[in-house]
């Protein structure tokens, strides 16, 4: 057997051969046609399990579980202490099956173990008990109010914070159990109940998760999974009437899908959507500093990250060294499973996927690109694409313009700084960016002139939960993390009392 290969453990195989249903009311229940989907593993291509198909009956069966658990009070009326006792209790679970919920993640998603244990199950149950105690800060606030009528009447006005209702989780599939997690934990923190909807490609952790919250002691009904294609299962929630927010991580072009069908009931939305991100290396830096920054953030999770820096540009007098070493490390990357402790470079989700990705570099080498690295897919079975590095690509050019979601780093350079930061503005997207220099004058001058949701100096892609992430521009509507998340899972109530 090859040292390197995690071996799967007895209860991830077992999570596999089930014959996985929705999960309604606590229970797992077939989809009402009977219809499946088959869930592959990309470093391989082979299928390892299968999941049930909802249409838009199901969907009705579902949020109609999740609106019985919200108008019972089982959760919403629980004291805020017990909600976060339990989403505590739900983090030490989580933690206690870490090891199979990561091994699930990577042999699904592709991804390496090593991302898995410490991103999407690590990082992911830090998210927990960081929002966990939220459930016992929601705050309104009292205000003197001037009421003139009738004449001599005295009132006093507060603000009160309630859970918005039966929240729709729309979920992708790039970190398919964290972005779960980042959309469940504020909601339930906030006293709503919720559909989880993962990615038809990755379905198995979000079943997984909801059969924790049961063990948890979270109520049935309050976590509810929907398995289904987006076009069918999404959009019927989406638009479902019983539906009061829908929180939506993808792309643009399906974000506004599911912004216009939650509009039209006039449920919140939040919308968490793709970006093209710039990382702006200015003269003064470390060369190795940035060239590691730069494979970090392009490379991490093969570049299927809403965030990943993917347009980098470079002030000319470093250029030539900056890109010389991104070619040499991305070159010397070793590709392979994510369940090979080895592999630096897993394949991606899907065969979709890795076309996609091909044809964006087919195109940039049209619009005459030079491949520094890479430039195709992998020579092996699953859906492995090569860490690419291009430069001599124009500003317009297509790849420069549109979010490639793969392992693909555009290097241009640069004169100015005014230059630097018209380039990195110039783009529909504005989710994150990147400036990497010591000069404080220059960092202090150039943050607020970025158009992005987050800044990050000298590093790039670091998130903490306390720390707010979303999107400007085509990148999003509304925040995750922190208060602003907690608080978006809430109605403000005005209550005003003459006395
Ligand atoms: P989508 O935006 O299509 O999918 C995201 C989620 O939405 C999935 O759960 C999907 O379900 C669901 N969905 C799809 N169509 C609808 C609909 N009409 N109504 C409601 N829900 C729907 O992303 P893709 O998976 O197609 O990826 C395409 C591109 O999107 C990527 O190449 C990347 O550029 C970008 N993307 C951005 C992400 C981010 O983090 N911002 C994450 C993932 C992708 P299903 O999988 O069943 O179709």
């Amino acid at each position: 057997m090859d040292q390197n290969l995690v071996p799967v453990l007895d209860e991830v195989n077992a999570f596999l051969r089930k014959e996985h249903g929705l999960l309604v009311d606590g229970a797992s229940v077939a989809a009402a046609a009977g219809g499946r989907i088959e869930v592959r593993n990309p470093a391989t291509g082979q299928v390892i399990a299968s999941v049930a198909d909802a249409d838009a009956a199901d969907v009705d069966t579902v949020v109609a579980s999740a609106h019985r658990a919200f108008t019972s009070g089982a959760w919403s009326g629980l004291r805020p202490a017990d909600r976060e006792r339990i989403l505590l209790k739900l983090a030490d679970v989580l933690e206690a099956h870490a090891e199979e919920l990561a091994q699930l993640e990577t042999l699904n998603q592709g991804k390496s173990i090593h991302i898995s244990r410490a991103i999407e199950v690590g990082a992911a149950i830090e998210y927990v008990r960081y929002m966990a105690g939220w459930a016992t800060k929601i705050t309104g606030e009292t205000m003197d109010v001037s009421i003139p009528v009738p004449q001599g009447a005295r009132y006093t006005a507060y603000t009160r914070r309630e859970p918005v209702g039966v929240v729709a989780g729309i979920v992708p599939w790039n970190f398919p159990l964290m972005i779960a997690i980042w959309k469940l934990i504020p909601a339930l923190a906030a006293g709503c109940t919720i559909v989880l909807k993962p990615s038809t490609e990755t379905p198995l952790t979000a079943l997984r998760l909801g059969e924790l919250a049961l063990e948890a002691g979270i109520p049935p009904g309050v976590v509810n999974v929907l398995t289904g294609r987006g076009s069918r299962a999404g959009q019927a929630l989406a638009s479902h009437p019983l539906v009061s927010k829908v929180t939506f991580t993808g792309s643009t072009e399906v974000g506004k899908t599911v912004g216009h069908a939650a509009l039209d009931n006039m449920a919140r939305f939040s919308l968490e959507l793709g970006g093209k991100n710039p990382m702006l290396v200015f003269g003064d830096v470390d060369v190795d500093k940035a060239i590691q920054g730069a494979m970090m953030g392009g490379f991490l999770n093969q570049g299927q990250v809403c965030a990943a820096a993917s347009r980098i540009y470079i002030h000319r007098s470093k250029f030539d060294q900056v890109v010389e070493g991104l070619a040499a490390a991305a070159s010397s990357m070793t590709i392979g499973a994510g369940m090979d402790l080895n592999a630096q470079i897993n394949p991606l989700v899907s065969a979709r996927q890795q076309q996609s990705v091909c044809r964006y570099i087919d195109i940039a080498r049209a619009e005459g690109a030079r491949v520094l690295s890479g430039g195709q897919a992998a020579d092996l079975p699953g859906y492995f694409v090569q860490p690419t590095v291009l430069s001599n690509v124009d500003h317009r050019s297509t790849v420069v313009r549109e979010e490639i979601f793969g392992p693909v780093l555009v290097a241009m350079p640069f004169d100015s700084m005014d230059e630097a930061v018209h380039l990195a503005n110039d783009t529909p997207y504005g989710l994150a960016a990147s400036v990497w220099s010591n000069d404080l004058s220059l960092v202090m001058n150039v943050v607020p002139k970025i158009q992005a949701g987050t800044v990050w100096v000298n590093s790039h892609i670091p998130l903490d939960p306390n720390m707010p992430f979303g999107g400007h521009k085509q990148s999003g509507v509304g925040r995750e993390f922190g208060r602003a998340a907690l608080e978006s899972f809430t109605e403000l109530k005005s209550v005003c009392i003459a006395h």
